[in-house]
């Protein structure tokens, strides 16, 4: 099947559900979740599982790309989302999962939105009916696993620059493997422009950045000379993270745990991405 026959199908049937690796959605369908009326089945859709470089340097990756393979073969371009993509459950879902069908799913708790958010990424969506139209990350989520994708639209890629500085991703969970997110962290350090992408998961109904820590990061770090980080600014731009969450109390943690952890997270990661990118002038 060819893209067009993917999204001519889309149309004549809104209702049918694309299956990608079908981690999700064999996952609801086995528990009676949903019974979609019919399965767009998209693994014959050779582009999907391709990416490339585009002309203005950013990679295009087909929403078939499964987390294997961006680790493999993108790992080194992509540092803070083959991060997030390394602690996605295990190797079967990392063999048969994709980032695609995570920004499908539209959880809070999917482990590559927030280094999609940290990146600026953007997500080429099309249908046969409109075209192509681009959304960027932030604007992708709507709700608890609800996204801005219409009834006959698919995703094709998404979009993103190879990392220009340091990348961190770091996530809680209840162990080290096989786990969904309690919070999630991720933070991109973007030097030739002077900018901070952060990404929050499992921290409110959707992923979502924290501007006000990104502004006032982008301020304080010292660009130019690369001097070392000051706790205090360290410790507020954590602050910053938490107050941007809006988390509940569930099963997997309380909304206090979560702020708590997220500006943690925040300190921890942000120290790790200046001493990268200020060698030799660590702080801890
Ligand atoms: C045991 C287990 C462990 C897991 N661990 C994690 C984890 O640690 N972190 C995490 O984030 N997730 C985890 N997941 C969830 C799941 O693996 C991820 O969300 C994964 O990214 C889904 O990708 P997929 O290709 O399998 O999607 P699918 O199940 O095929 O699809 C998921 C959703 O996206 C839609 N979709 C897929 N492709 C497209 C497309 N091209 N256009 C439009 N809609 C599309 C589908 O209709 C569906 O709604 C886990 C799942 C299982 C079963």
């Amino acid at each position: 099947m060819s893209w067009e026959e993917a999204l001519a199908a889309k149309a004549a049937h809104p209702g049918a559900v694309p299956v990608q690796g079908g981690t999700d959605v064999m996952v609801e369908i086995n528990f009676d979740v949903r019974r979609p009326e019919a399965l767009l089945d998209l693994n014959p859709v050779r582009e999907l599982a391709e990416w490339d470089v585009a002309e203005d340097g950013r990679l295009r990756v087909g929403a078939g790309v499964t987390y294997t393979r961006l680790i493999e073969e993108l790992g080194d371009r992509l540092p803070g989302l083959a991060q997030a993509a390394r602690t996605v459950g295990s190797p079967q879902i990392r063999n048969r999962g994709t980032i695609g069908g995570n920004l499908g799913a539209a959880s809070p708790a999917g482990d590559g939105h927030p280094p999609l958010l940290a990146a600026g990424a953007e997500i080429e969506v099309e249908s046969a009916e409109r075209g192509v139209r681009m959304i960027p990350a932030a604007e992708f989520f709507t709700g608890v696993k609800r996204n801005a994708l219409r009834g006959d639209e698919l995703i094709r890629a998404f979009w993103i620059a190879p990392a220009s500085g340091p990348q961190y991703f770091s996530k809680i969970g209840t162990r080290n493997a096989m786990v969904i997110a309690v919070c999630s962290f991720a933070i991109a350090l973007h030097p030739e422009r002077r900018r901070v992408g952060t990404g929050l998961g499992s921290a409110a109904p959707t992923p979502r950045r924290a501007t006000a820590a990104e502004e006032f990061l982008a301020a304080e770090l010292d660009w130019e000379r690369r001097r070392p980080l000051d706790p205090a600014v360290a410790r507020r731009f954590g602050e910053l993270v938490s107050a941007a969450a809006s988390p509940i109390d569930d099963v997997r943690g309380t909304a206090d745990y979560r702020r708590h952890a997220l500006a943690v997270m925040a300190r921890r990661t942000l120290t790790w991405a200046w001493n990268d990118y200020a060698p030799g002038r660590k702080v801890s």
